[in-house]
């Protein structure tokens, strides 16, 4: 496994490399923080072993510049620490390292707190393919349902114009039956396809838009239900954002087409809006609308594919798949999602996406990828 030492004293680094070599690494050496971020960019180490106080970059910097590039795999990061700095181990981890080692270090422990991290890295690896294996199962598996689909619908539609009226009562009710089970397949086959699809990493997509246009189209797309059940659907000055502009565009539309699926007795009233987060880094969106809200217990499960609230044989048609797509879009740009709600009171959805282009949102593993419409048949 390949290591990156980073150390500005010569004696200390060609010790470090020398025992990491003879427990099995590759290591490659720098001198400091700066020459330790040139060479990580350019390549990539799942364990770095790093100095705190250093010239021109010190080991603090480099960690934090670490966590904000997404790299493929996780960075298990050592910091080597002098006595003083025990009492800084609080900023050493919020800055993101994972372990530290005292200076002078035991060669021992060292390697036991390098052998832990390696593990650490192993598993995360394991994790990272079996994922990687599971969204290619769902993407070919959903893909190869659709033929046979098509081919049900559109006997379906022969059988429904020839036949419709000319047998007897329950034939009609058997056809009606079979479509809506058919169309719901449909749209579940094509939700599963886009969710699973979304892992497909196309950083170059990535472009600097306005979420006002994006919020416009969808209006117009959602038109018809907004005129069925007489919605108001506002947002005003919603703000550019850096991303992948049809993640975004199906974000928006899930969370609007759930307000206004989940209506209670009144017309969907939804709004979005747009602050500055906190801390300033981010945009915090929220979608507000006053249907039937969500009980307290489900307010982070509704994120996982197929939970559904209001299932089979509910008034209510849907895949469970529509938020599991809004939470990956969201992640992949390095932003949160969560849902504030009071049963029968509505529910605001909130989600965050980064002013600027963030290094996070660069990694190969990171967005990209086709979003067709939750509903939209896509060519094969
Ligand atoms: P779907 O709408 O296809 O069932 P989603 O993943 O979009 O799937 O939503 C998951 C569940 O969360 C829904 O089944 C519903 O119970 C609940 N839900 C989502 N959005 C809202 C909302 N705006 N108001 C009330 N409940 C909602």
């Amino acid at each position: 496994m390949k290591i990156l030492i980073v150390e500005d004293d010569r004696a200390t680094r060609l010790r470090l490399k020398t025992h990491a070599t003879a427990w099995g690494y590759e290591p490659t050496v720098a001198a400091n923080g700066r020459e330790a971020w040139e060479v990580f960019q350019a390549e990539a180490f799942p364990l770095v072993i790093s100095d705190w106080i250093m010239p021109e970059m010190d080991g603090l910097e480099l960690v934090r510049r670490i966590r904000r590039e997404a790299s493929e795999g996780y960075v298990f990061v050592i910091l080597l620490t002098s006595q003083g700095e025990t009492s800084k181990l609080v900023e050493g981890m919020e800055a993101g390292a994972d372990d530290f080692v005292a200076k002078p270090f035991e060669t021992d422990e060292l390697r036991a707190r390098l052998r832990a991290g390696q593990r650490i890295v192993e598993l995360e690896h394991r994790l990272a393919t079996s994922n990687a294996e599971l969204a290619a199962f769902a993407s070919v598996a959903s893909h190869d349902l659709r033929e046979p689909l098509r081919t049900i619908t559109s006997f379906l539609g022969l059988l429904e114009r020839d036949y419709r009226g000319k047998l007897d009562e329950r034939a009609d009710e058997f056809i009606t039956f079979i479509m809506d089970a058919a169309n719901r397949m449909r749209a579940l086959i094509n939700d599963l396809l886009t969710y699973a699809r979304l892992d497909k990493g196309k950083p170059e997509l990535f472009e600097t838009f306005e979420t006002q246009v994006v919020f416009e189209d969808k209006l117009s797309l959602l038109q018809l239900s907004i005129d069925e059940c007489g919605a108001r659907i506002t947002a005003e000055d919603l703000p550019i954002v850096h991303g992948d502009r049809s993640q975004i565009s199906q974000l928006l539309q899930n969370l609007l087409s759930n307000g206004l699926k989940y209506r209670s007795e009144e017309s969907p009233v939804i709004r979005i809006t747009a602050t500055d987060s906190d801390d300033g880094r981010f945009w915090h969106f929220s979608v507000r609308d006053n249907g039937i809200g969500i009980p307290e217990k489900h307010f982070a499960d509704i994120f996982q594919p197929f939970r559904r609230l209001h299932g089979t044989g509910s008034a209510y048609a849907g895949s469970g798949v529509g938020l599991a797509i809004c939470h990956k879009v969201v992640e992949r740009h390095g932003g949160r999602i969560w849902v504030e709600s009071e049963e029968g009171n509505g529910s605001t959805f909130h989600f965050t996406l980064p002013k600027v282009p963030q290094a996070a949102i660069s990694s190969s593993s990171a967005i990209g990828g086709e979003t067709p419409g939750r509903d939209a048949e896509k060519p094969d």
